[in-house]
């Protein structure tokens, strides 16, 4: 299959990468995967996308191999980060410090911790306090000194975010189904 061909420098993997993971929602669709969302509902109601974008994105991201569909009918359709879509965490938690750095004035947004022994992750991803780098499902994320509950909203999915959890543990949220 020809893939579109958004980017004119064939030559460069940052070119490759985008046509990938550059279109508007889509990194923040695969935030939302990192941070336990699975179901379309839950998507579609954290990041309030217009619901035909979400059911372009996801099924873009599926073809690509980023995300997988589960469709087991006992739990609904879910959909989860394969290996290759984990490996786009150094990319999310870089743009989220660059972020911190430069657009949030009173600390970063959410901290990274290494859930064994509650040691802060380095800007590389290693633990402070064992020195380890921290695979992806051990870290926890929490609220940090930057984030300000009066700007977050209330729905049930974004509760459960904000909340201390590990990475990739689903989300225990109000079901919104679809
Ligand atoms: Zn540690």
């Amino acid at each position: 299959m020809t893939l579109p061909s958004t980017y004119t420098d064939r030559n460069c993997s940052l070119a490759r990468a985008l046509e990938i993971v550059g279109e508007r929602w889509t990194l923040l669709i695969i935030r939302d995967a990192f941070l336990g969302v699975r179901r379309f509902g839950d998507f579609a109601t954290q990041l309030k996308i217009p619901r035909a974008v979400l059911t372009s994105r996801l099924k873009f991201l599926v073809q690509e191999g980023v995300l997988a569909r589960d469709d087991d009918a006992a739990k609904g359709v879910e959909y989860r980060l394969t290996a290759k879509g984990v490996g786009l965490w150094p990319v999310v938690r870089t743009l989220m410090g660059w972020g911190d750095a430069f657009y949030s004035p009173t600390g970063v947004k959410r901290t990274e911790r290494h859930d064994r022994d509650g040691g802060l992750l380095d800007h590389e991803g290693r633990c402070e306090d064992c020195g380890l780098a921290v695979p992806v499902p051990e870290i926890r994320i929490e609220p940090g000194p930057g984030f300000d509950p009066a700007n977050s909203d209330r729905d049930p999915v974004s509760n459960a975010i904000n909340t201390p959890r590990r990475l990739l543990e689903p989300i225990m949220a109000a079901r919104t189904r679809t």
